[in-house]
C-alpha cells in the first residue's frame, strides 16, 4: 500500500478509535474532555497530536478491566505484564483481536521468509505472557506446524528440532544463542538441520548476537518487537534486509517524541516511541508511551515493504530491566527487601551476560547489627529473599550481601542498577 493510502486508512481508523474509548472508556472520556476534545476534532493524522498520552501506569490504575472498551461477553482472551508494584496490567482481547494479531504474526513469519511448509518451534514461555500463545496462533494462521514446546527444557528442545524438522525457532535471543551452544556441545551439525531462519524478541539484544546465533545455528536470524500492553509480539518484524523491523501500521500509528517535553519528533530523530492502537477492541490505547527509544524511517524498503521502519531499540527511558524477558522494575526488589527488614534500604541490581544468558545479582548492604551476626543467619536470609524474588518477578536470582555503607550514595536518584551486558556491540 502506498503510504498515501496508508494515511488515509490510519485516520479513518483512529477516528473510529477515538469514538469508541470516548463513548465506552471512562478514563479516556475524562482525559478527552480534560482537553476540550471531543471524537470529531480528530481531523487529520496530524491531530493525533491533541490526544491524552495513555503510560503504564494507567493501565495500574485501572487494573484489572477499566480500560476495556468491550464488555465482557466479548473478550475472550486475557494477557499480563509484570509491574512495579506486584500487580500486573492486564490487556483482554476480542475475537477479533486474537484474529488480527494471528495476521499480523503470519506476516511476520512471512518476512522470515515462511510459509506452509514451515515447521516452527514456538519456544517463548505460554502463559499470562504473549510471547508463547502469540507467536502460537500466528503459525496457525500461516498454515504452518507450530511445534508448542514453550520456554526451557533445552535437551527436549533439541532433540525435537532435529526430529521434527524445524525450520524457524520462536523465542528471546539470548535463549537462541543458549540452544545453539548447548547443541554444539552435544555435537549437533546445525548445518545439517532444516531450521533456516529465528523470530526473535522480547528483549534487547545486539547486532553481535545476531551475528554469533548466525554463525553458531547457520540461521538468519530477525528481530520481533512488541510489549503486551499494545498487543504482544509481532507489532513490528525485521524483514530479511535487516535494516529495521516493519511497523504494522495498518493496525498501529507510530511516533517518536521527546520524552521530557512529550513534543513529537521528526521522522530520523532518535526519542521514545509511542503507539496508538486503531483496530484493536478489547483495550485500545491512544499514545502509549512504551519507554524504548528508537527512531523511525519513512523510506520505501529494500524489500519493498512500504510500511515504515523503527531501528532496533536501544533502550529505556526509565530503569526497567529486562532480563530473559521479564520485566524487573528496581523497585519490586526494594519492596521485597522491604517486607524483610533485616536490610539496609540499600541495593544494586548487577545485570551481566554470563555465557548466553542474562544473570541478575542483587547486592543488598547488611546493617552494622546483621553484619555482625552468625553466618547462618545469613543464609536463611539469603534464600527467604531469592524465594520471594523468584514468587514477585518469577525470576531466578542471586543475592550477594555486603558490608555496611559499600554501595554508593548518591545525591539526586539513586543509581540501582549496573548493566554490565554489552548491548552496544
Ligand atoms: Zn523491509
Amino acid at each position: 500500500m502506498s503510504r498515501d493510502r496508508l494515511a488515509e486508512l490510519q485516520l479513518e481508523r483512529l477516528q473510529k478509535t477515538v469514538k469508541k474509548v470516548y463513548q465506552s472508556v471512562p478514563f479516556y472520556k475524562n482525559a478527552l474532555k480534560a482537553r476540550g476534545i471531543e471524537p470529531g476534532d480528530i481531523k487529520s493524522l496530524d491531530d493525533i497530536k491533541k490526544l491524552p498520552f495513555t503510560y503504564k501506569q494507567d493501565l495500574r490504575d485501572n487494573y484489572p478491566y477499566g480500560l476495556f472498551a468491550a464488555p465482557m461477553d466479548k473478550i475472550i482472551r486475557l494477557h499480563a505484564s509484570s509491574g512495579t508494584t506486584g500487580k500486573p496490567s492486564v490487556v483482554g482481547y476480542t475475537k477479533q483481536d486474537i484474529s488480527n494479531w494471528a495476521d499480523m504474526i503470519a506476516r511476520c513469519l512471512v518476512m522470515a521468509g515462511g510459509g506452509k511448509n514451515d515447521v516452527v518451534q514456538v519456544a517463548y514461555g505460554y502463559g499470562l505472557f504473549t510471547g508463547g500463545l502469540g507467536a502460537h496462533y500466528g503459525v496457525e494462521r500461516l498454515g504452518a506446524a507450530v511445534v508448542p514446546i514453550s520456554g526451557g527444557n533445552t535437551a527436549r528442545q533439541l532433540m525435537l528440532m532435529k526430529d521434527f524438522g524445524t525450520t524457524i525457532l520462536a523465542c528471546t535471543p539470548s535463549y537462541a544463542l543458549f540452544l545453539a551452544e548447548e547443541g554444539i556441545n552435544a555435537g549437533i551439525d546445525f548445518k545439517k538441520l532444516p531450521i533456516r531462519a529465528g523470530v526473535f524478541g522480547a528483549e534487547p539484544w545486539t547486532e553481535n548476537m545476531r551475528k554469533q546465533i548466525e554463525a553458531k545455528m547457520d540461521i538468519t536470524a530477525l528481530d520481533i518487537y512488541g510489549l503486551s500492553e499494545v498487543m504482544g509480539p509481532g507489532v513490528s518484524m525485521e524483514c530479511m534486509a535487516k535494516n529495521g523491523s516493519h511497523i504494522n501500521e495498518d493496525h498501529f500509528i507510530a511516533e517518536v517524541i521527546d520524552p521530557d517535553t512529550g513534543e513529537v519528533l521528526p521522522y530520523g530523530q532518535q526519542g521514545e516511541l509511542v503507539l496508538t492502537t486503531i483496530t484493536k477492541e478489547g483495550i485500545p490505547l491512544l499514545r502509549y508511551r512504551t519507554r524504548d527509544i528508537s527512531t523511525l524511517h519513512p523510506e520505501v524498503c529494500a524489500c519493498g515493504r512500504t510500511h515504515v521502519r523503527m531501528k532496533r531499540v536501544t533502550g529505556r527511558t526509565d530503569d526497567m530491566l529486562i532480563i530473559r524477558g521479564v520485566n524487573v522494575f528496581p523497585s519490586q526488589v526494594e519492596s521485597v527487601l522491604l517486607e524483610f527488614g533485616e536490610t539496609e534500604p540499600h541495593y544494586l541490581l548487577v545485570v551481566d551476560r554470563k555465557g548466553d544468558l542474562d544473570d541478575l545479582e542483587i547486592w543488598v548492604e547488611l546493617s552494622e547489627k546483621m553484619f555482625s551476626d552468625e553466618v547462618k543467619h545469613f543464609e536463611t536470609l539469603e534464600a527467604k529473599i531469592r524465594h520471594r524474588i523468584l514468587s514477585v518477578l518469577n525470576i531466578n536470582v542471586k543475592i550477594k550481601f555486603v558490608e555496611p555503607r559499600t554501595i554508593p550514595r548518591s545525591e539526586g536518584k539513586a543509581k540501582r542498577v549496573m548493566d554490565r551486558r554489552e548491548l552496544k556491540g
